[in-house]
């Protein structure tokens, strides 16, 4: 990572281009989704060596062997999240910090839980460098939520589950919504889950390919 602080105007053209085609031109329609994602720089929580390929249509990896998710699926997450600005939401799966960033951008407070000491350090460094106070930090199995700091107006997991953990029904607060992707690797499915009046109401919305949520409510070892 660059010691550099980051520089905004850098790649603003790209990031703008981004947004109108791979976004606005694909559907995503909340102002608040586009206006925030025209403003975080995606190249910034990848390696510099990466830079050139922050405003390309896909995930990248990462550390860890893991992925920084395609800015599509971060705008179409997010936007189903239906952020107000007083919202406090539970993300799971910190990987780079991108979508951190994109969800402290529009919501009062993110509570971010990752696997690995090493990406959360790294995210951490890159969103406080971004002026991005607005988020907690935990190091953890994130399949049993964040019981401590619950409920939660919006939970949003970025690693695929084989069901919906049920910690986090449990987080989720009145009118909470939830978006995960769930089922088989080879058959994933990205899920909203909505607490309304009357229980719970559940929706799938398309086919993706997210790497594995490990832990308790999570995919073993053995699965592989
Ligand atoms: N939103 C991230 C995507 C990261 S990939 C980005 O755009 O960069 C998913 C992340 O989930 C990985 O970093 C992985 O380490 C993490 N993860 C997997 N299982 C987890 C668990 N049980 N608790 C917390 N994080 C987990």
């Amino acid at each position: 990572m660059s010691s550099l602080p980051p520089d905004l105007e850098a790649r603003y053209a790209e990031r703008a281009r981004m947004v109108d085609e791979q976004l606005a031109g694909r559907g995503i329609a909340a102002p608040s989704v586009l206006d925030a994602m025209k403003q975080v720089p995606r190249e910034w929580f990848m390696s510099a060596e990466a830079a050139d390929r922050a405003y390309l249509d896909g995930a990248q990896p990462i550390d860890c062997e893991q992925t920084i998710s395609q800015p599509y699926m971060v705008a179409r997450m997010t936007e189903l999240l239906q952020l107000r600005p007083t919202d406090r939401v539970l993300e799971i799966g910190t990987g780079s910090g991108y979508q951190t960033a994109v969800l402290a951008t529009i919501a009062k407070a993110v509570y971010t839980v990752e696997w690995h000491q090493r990406l959360i350090n790294q995210a951490a460094a890159r969103l406080e460098a971004l002026g991005l106070r607005n988020i907690e930090y935990h190091c953890g199995d994130g399949s049993l939520g964040w019981p401590e700091q619950a409920p939660f107006d919006a939970i949003i997991a970025t690693a695929g589950a084989p069901d919906i953990p049920n910690a986090y029904r449990e987080q989720l607060g009145p009118r909470g919504r939830l978006v995960i992707p769930i089922g088989p690797l080879a058959d994933q499915r990205l899920v909203v889950l909505k607490r309304g009046d009357e229980g719970f109401h559940e929706t799938e919305v398309l086919k993706c390919r997210f790497v594995k949520l490990r832990g308790a409510h999570g995919w073993r070892d053995e699965d592989d």
